[in-house]
Formats: structure tokens, sequence, C-alpha cells
């Protein structure tokens, strides 16, 4: 066994000499040092190379007296154990020792070897967890901090609901703000209506033993009145004598930024980066979507248009392309302008673009397309002094639940923009019968 290392403090002759004569007949392999103040004690641990394993402390030295002792020790020798040999047969006192830092106490009466020793060693295991408590903690602290994490701790009994100051702050309120949601329900109820059921759904999962840990997404209510995404994460540490649900801890965490990003990246893969409308992938899918909607209720009907800009190469090979992608934009925003919420408008590529128009029978497209004619060739687009005009070629059909593709409807659109190309441009067309207006 290695030899432990003591440093007895302790002004009185007599009760060192009866702990240095107690340790000798322990059997245990020690080495003593001995100082009788504080101050031999600072000029010691200056001169010494390696840390003691244990300090005996006397609480009355000519140079402190009663707890403060062991505050002023703790703080010049913070990584060895103290024990505390205190005249007082006061369990109060002794505890008080241990507050100010101590990790055990003796009272010198009962120095007997065995006590000794196992007091010296009770204060190395106390402090070496201590020590590891803390390191812990430390970790803690850096995670939540570095993670920008919230911590809370909700009793499901009371229903009261402690969060701590980074969760309150990230979502406008603070401790001291007599505002601030005390509940777990107040908390629940400022949850966004479109994610309760998810919320709900994965805290019962939790509370009914089906996941380990319970995970949640969510936009939650600033105090100022706007949504603010959190990720939450948290699991239950302790169950009433019944077996119900009483303590949930757990972390929450500000999210709003990687939904933004999120969003912007669902955005791009969805829209054509020039004008903003559904790209032809997208288009596409709804398209498939409102072919099954037709196919399931053959009275539901989706008409649809395509579009192709008159002699746009022109319009290029005269103005440059810049000015033609203007020119695009333009025409894009223009016939936004004259669709309604739930219309459909995509570029399939080029200048070719494409409109669901659902719930709209074949005449009704026709009229859309009519206004559309009629809006495009009032467009004008200027730029450096020039004025670019533009028209634009429609093709009109509608889906069928009987097209055996959903993009059937699609193909005789485009056949009927070949028709108005033919017809001269500047016309909508159906498959069958031309519809110009020049
Ligand atoms: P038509 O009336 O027969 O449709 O004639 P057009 O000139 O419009 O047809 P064509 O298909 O020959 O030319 C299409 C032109 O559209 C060619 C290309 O330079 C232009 N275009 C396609 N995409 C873009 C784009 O993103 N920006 C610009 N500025 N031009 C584009
Ligand atoms: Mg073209
Ligand atoms: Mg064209």
């Amino acid at each position: 066994m290695q030899t432990l290392a003591i440093i007895l403090i302790e002004d009185e002759d007599g009760d060192a000499g009866l702990i240095r004569h107690n340790l000798k007949f322990s059997g245990t392999a020690h080495q003593v040092e001995w100082v009788k103040s504080l101050e031999a004690l600072d000029q010691y641990l200056q001169s010494a190379s390696t840390p003691a394993d244990v300090i005996l402390l006397d609480l009355n030295l000519p140079d402190s007296s009663g707890l403060e002792t062991v505050q002023r020790c703790k703080r010049m020798a913070s990584s060895t154990p103290i024990v505390v040999l205190t005249g007082h047969d006061d369990l109060q006192f002794s505890l008080k020792a241990l507050e100010a830092g101590a990790q055990d106490y003796l009272i010198k009466c009962q120095l007997a070897s065995d006590n000794l020793l196992r007091a010296m060693h009770y204060a190395i295991e106390r402090h070496q967890l201590e020590r590891r408590l803390q390191q812990s903690q430390e970790l803690m602290t850096a995670a939540v901090e570095g993670g920008n994490l919230g911590v809370w701790e909700w009793n499901l009994k009371t229903g009261i609901c402690f969060n701590s100051e980074r969760l309150l702050n990230n979502l406008g309120f603070s401790s001291k703000d007599p505002d601030t949601p005390a509940s777990g329900e107040e908390w629940i109820a400022r949850i966004h209506p479109d994610d309760q059921s998810s919320f709900h759904a994965a805290l019962n999962q939790h509370l009914d033993n089906a996941a380990i840990r319970y995970q949640s997404e969510f936009r939650l209510k600033h105090k100022k009145g706007h949504w603010v995404w959190q990720y939450a994460s948290g699991h239950l540490v302790s169950r009433d004598t019944d077996g119900n649900p009483e303590r949930m801890v757990g972390i929450q965490q500000d999210i709003s930024e990687r939904k933004a990003m999120e969003e912007r990246l669902r955005t791009l893969a969805m829209r054509d980066p020039l004008t903003g409308l559904l790209n032809r992938r997208s288009f596409m899918s709804t398209m498939n979507h409102e072919y099954g909607r037709v196919k399931r209720s053959p009275d539901y009907s989706v008409g649809i248009l395509m579009l192709d800009i008159d002699h746009f190469k022109q319009v290029n090979d005269t103005y440059g392309h810049a000015l033609g992608d203007e020119a695009l934009e333009a025409f894009a925003t223009t016939i936004q302008n004259e669709l309604r919420e739930n219309d459909v408008f995509g570029r399939l590529g080029g200048e070719e673009f494409a409109i669901l128009l659902p719930d709209t029978h074949l005449q009704g497209c026709l009229n859309v397309a009519e206004k559309i004619l009629a809006s495009v060739s009032a467009l004008q687009v200027k730029s450096e002094g020039n004025v670019v005009q533009i028209t634009t070629s429609i093709g009109a059909d509608r889906l069928l639940a009987n097209d055996n593709r959903p993009d059937g409807a699609l193909a005789r659109a485009d056949a009927a923009l070949y028709l108005a190309k033919q017809g001269g441009r500047n016309q909508v067309c159906l498959q069958q019968f031309n519809m110009t207006q020049t």
C-alpha cells in the first residue's frame, strides 16, 4: 500500500503527540508533516513538491479559529481533503465544518487509530467523488452553454414547470417576469395548433413506455407573439407509488435557424430560381396529385394551360440575355396576378410555362387564358431606354379521369399550343378548336 501523506495542523503539542502516536500504531504506512498554524501551512505548501493525501486540521490555531480555519485552509489547499479535529462534541458545529469545505470531522476525544484511519480514507474518497461531480457538472454546463440549451423540469402531478433562464430568454421571458408561464399546461397552450398532436403523441409514447426518450419539434409562441421553433428532449425520472408519471427533466433548444435553412433548401429544391415559380419536377408532382383526385371523383375538373412566349429568341438576340431574363420574371409576375391562390403555376423550362386550374371547367380555363393573353400583351419591360413587349401562345385542356397517364392532359395542351403557334401566336387553342384571339 502507498504511504499516506498527511499534513497535521495542530498547535497543541499534547494533541499532536496523541495523533502521531495513534497513527504510529495504525499499521498504515504514513508520513506526517506537522505545522502549528495556517501561516506555517502556507510556507510548507509553497515548498512542497507533491500535494498531501489528507489534512488533519485543528480549528483553534494561533492565527485562526472556528469555521474560518476550514474556509482558509480550503482556499490554501483546495485539492486536498480535510478532516477537521474538533473538541466540540456538537453535531451541528461539525456539520457546519462540512458545509465550509471539510470532508469529515473527528471529535478529539475519540481519536482511536481505527477512527482516525477511517475518517481519513472516507475524506479522501468523498473528496474524489466531489471532484468527479464537479467535473461532470462543468462538462454539463459547457455542453448546455455551448449548445444554447435550455433545461426544464416538469412535475406532472403538481403541474409546476421549472425552466432555466436560457430557455426562458429564448422565448422572450425571464424568471423575474410575472408573465412567465409557471405550469406545463400554460406552456403547452403556447404550442402552435398544427404541432399540438405530434407533441402530445411524442409525450404519451414516452409516458406509456413505448419510447425511451421524449423528443419533439414544435413552434412555441414567443412573448412578442411570433412563433419560434423549439426542439425538446427529456425523460421521466420518477413515478409515484401508484406508477403514475411524476417528474420529467430535459433540455430545450431554439432551432429556428435550422428550420429556416430547411425551408430555404425545400424552396430551392421546389422552385425555379429566376421566377420563383414551381420548377418542372414539383409542377409534375402537383399535377400527379390532381390527376389522382380527378380519378377518384370524375366530377372534379382541373384545367391545364401550356404557355410558350412568342419569338422569345428574338428578344434575347435584340436586347441581350439579361433583359430576356427580366422579361421572363415580369411575365411570371403578370400572370401570377391573374391567378387565384389555388392555381398552380410552374416554369417547365426555358420560356415554357404551365398552369393547373383546380376546380375549373374548360370554359373557365379559356377565360383565364384570354385574361393572360391580354395582360401579357399590355406588359412593357423597360431597361436602358428599351421597351420590350411580348406575347404568348397558350394551349388549353383539362385532366381527364380516363387518361392513362397523369401527364396525358399536358401532352394534349402541348399539341394545342402547337396549333396556337401555327395559327399565328398570341392566342389560345384547344386541341380541336382554334379559339383565335389576336
Ligand atoms: P416561338 O414563338 O416559336 O416559341 O419562338 P421562340 O423564339 O420563343 O422559340 P425558341 O424555342 O426557338 O426559342 C426559345 C428561346 O428562349 C431561346 C432561348 O434563348 C430563350 N430562353 C430560354 N430560357 C431562357 C432564359 O432562362 N433566359 C433567357 N433570357 N432566355 C431564355
Ligand atoms: Mg419554346
Ligand atoms: Mg417561344
